[in-house]
């Protein structure tokens, strides 16, 4: 569902990703591992178009994203077809838990109100927070947000679902809850690419691990290998300094 070849992305004399591969199969669960500033939330931003490049192929959902950010009309598209969760909620603050989450539905898939509501709820549910859909977004936990962005990105129902360290800024006794959702979705078959500093999640969840350095991928492989025994000596150095 993702083809990247040889991506290249500079922010003006930096260059952030370097000949970056990375496909993505349809059902798979990837999750990215790497320091501060190697350029993680770089790369995935640049699968829904967040972020243009400037050379290399990059096909999600069978549309072609084209350096420099042209082709608007794809760029609608693919972020029609792909989910996002940030490590910030972005919920929108002044509307209820409910219609933050059928808001798009309604402008983008033209849902009706009954039907949207109607999905809304289930999938509040199904994070486990159905008695909060009329509460207001500052009236929730840090968890209980996280749930309803995630709840937010599944009422368009994507085709692929990106996380940016989901629960980094929760307290500590929040981040199981999340990570709960994100492992039934991930036991559903839905796609996801997981940027996380969250090992053991990573080493139950993912299909594969990627570990990349300095905008560069240095070591992928099933978490099993690359956890315990990392071929690449910086993937070593960088495991004992977080494992
Ligand atoms: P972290 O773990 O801290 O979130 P990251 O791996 O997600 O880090 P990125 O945010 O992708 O790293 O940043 C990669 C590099 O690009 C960093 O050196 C960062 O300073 C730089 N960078 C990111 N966004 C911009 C921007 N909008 N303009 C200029 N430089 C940027
Ligand atoms: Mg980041």
């Amino acid at each position: 569902i993702v083809r990247m070849e040889k991506l290249n992305k500079n922010f003006g004399a930096l260059h952030v990703l370097k000949d970056v591969d990375l496909s993505v199969a349809p059902g798979e669960v990837v999750v990215i591992i790497g320091a501060s500033g190697s350029g993680k939330s770089t790369l995935i931003r640049c699968i829904n178009g967040l972020e243009e490049f400037q050379s290399g192929r990059l096909e999600v959902d069978g549309k072609m994203l084209e350096p420099h950010g042209k082709a608007s009309q794809t760029l609608q598209q693919i972020r029609t077809e792909v989910g996002m969760v940030f490590q910030q909620f972005n919920l929108f603050p002044h509307l209820s838990v409910l219609d933050n989450i059928t808001l798009a539905p309604r402008k983008v898939r033209s849902a009706s109100r009954e039907d949207a509501r109607e999905t809304a709820k289930r999938l509040l549910d199904r994070v486990g927070i159905a008695d909060q859909a009329d509460k207001f977004p500052s009236q929730l936990s840090g968890g209980q947000q996280q749930r309803v962005a995630l709840a937010r990105a599944l009422a368009m129902e994507p085709r692929l679902m990106l996380f940016d360290e989901p629960t980094s800024a929760l307290d500590p006794e929040m981040i199981g809850e999340v990570l709960d959702a994100m492992r039934e979705l991930a036991r559903e078959g839905m796609t996801m690419v997981i940027v996380t500093h969250e090992m053991s999640f990573a080493r139950e969840v993912a299909d594969r691990v990627i570990y990349i350095h300095e905008g560069e991928i240095v070591e992928q492989g099933r978490p099993a290998d690359v956890f315990d025994n990392p071929r690449r000596e910086r993937t070593q150095s960088f495991l004992s300094r977080v494992l």
